[in-house]
């Protein structure tokens, strides 16, 4: 049996077939496009697979996700021009007669996660993955189910309060400016610094300004929801940088809730090479199909 996986991403689409072991057996990736040629691409791509039985889309947004709404599977009015208004899960439909599941790309990755630790047996019953690259956002999981009735979280635009040294960048959200995302997503660096994040060192002093916003984020979900871990991935993440935002969550926890072993609360994928949201899809594709 195969299952169908599709990481659609802002700047490059990663489609998968895997079976229900959640193994990846064949992958391709591809850039973001126009919407009519992407989606094509997409479609082309399952054809060649007659025995799969089930397909999950995890998407870059926001995407309408209720299932009874006029626009449920469109990306509706995101910052990509071309992308905003297009119905992406209908599109599919209309090309395969199978279970297709739909939700956000954070979603996919932290239910990839949460796989991997009931696999695993952690003994996790929830978590709150973020990604911090190009943009920032994050989804939850709370016993199986994703956090969210109206809509998806927005995580990547909560208010934050402003590191005393930072106070003269305005942000970069075209929304808000300095939200979560317009203060620590990748083009950031180039916006404070001139420099792209890989070639920053991590002794510049912009690295604790992005920990000690990061390390609010993670307060925040702490605070509000009590996951029993946070995984951070995104092209921004490293050992290192979490690192700085575990001293930084310390420091502004200031020992009010004990939430064990930094180390083991704050971590990084456990899915290497950003491969969490496939393994997700695979799940949640076998879940649709099992309903
Ligand atoms: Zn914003």
């Amino acid at each position: 049996m195969l299952l169908g996986s599709i990481e659609a991403g802002g700047t490059k689409f990663v489609c998968a077939v895997g079976n229900d072991s959640y193994q990846i057996i064949d992958k391709i990736q591809f850039k973001t496009t126009t919407p009519t040629e992407t989606l094509q691409k997409a479609v082309d791509y399952f054809k060649k697979f007659a025995d799969l039985k089930a397909i999950s889309i995890a998407s870059f947004g926001p995407i309408e996700i209720r299932k009874h709404a006029p626009k449920y599977g469109y990306i509706t009015d995101t910052p990509k021009k071309k992308w905003q208004n297009i119905d992406f899960l209908g599109t599919l439909k209309q090309n395969f007669n199978l279970p297709i599941y739909w939700t956000t790309d954070v979603n996919g990755s932290a239910y990839g996660e949460y796989t991997m630790a009931v696999l695993f047996n952690k003994q996790i019953n929830s978590l709150t993955y973020y990604t911090i690259g190009t943009g920032v956002g994050a989804g939850t999981v709370i016993n199986g189910q994703f956090l969210g009735d109206t809509g998806h979280p927005e995580v990547g635009h909560i208010r934050l309060k402003r590191h005393p040294d930072d106070l003269d960048f305005p942000g970069i959200c075209p929304y808000h400016g300095d939200c979560l995302e317009g203060l620590v997503c990748g083009p950031t660096f180039e916006a404070r610094t001139g420099h792209k994040g890989q070639d920053v060192p991590l002794q510049n002093h912009t690295w604790d300004i992005m920990a000690y916003y990061v390390a609010q984020a993670a307060l925040q979900t702490t605070l509000g929801i009590r996951p029993a871990k946070i995984i951070f991935g995104g092209g921004v993440v490293s050992e290192a940088f979490l690192d700085k935002v575990r001293s930084q969550f310390d420091k502004l926890m200031n020992g009010y809730i004990d939430v064990g072993n930094l180390n083991d609360y704050i971590t990084m994928p456990s899915v290497k090479e950003n491969g969490s949201a496939t393994v997700g899809n695979f799940a949640l594709a076998l879940r649709e199909l099992n309903k």
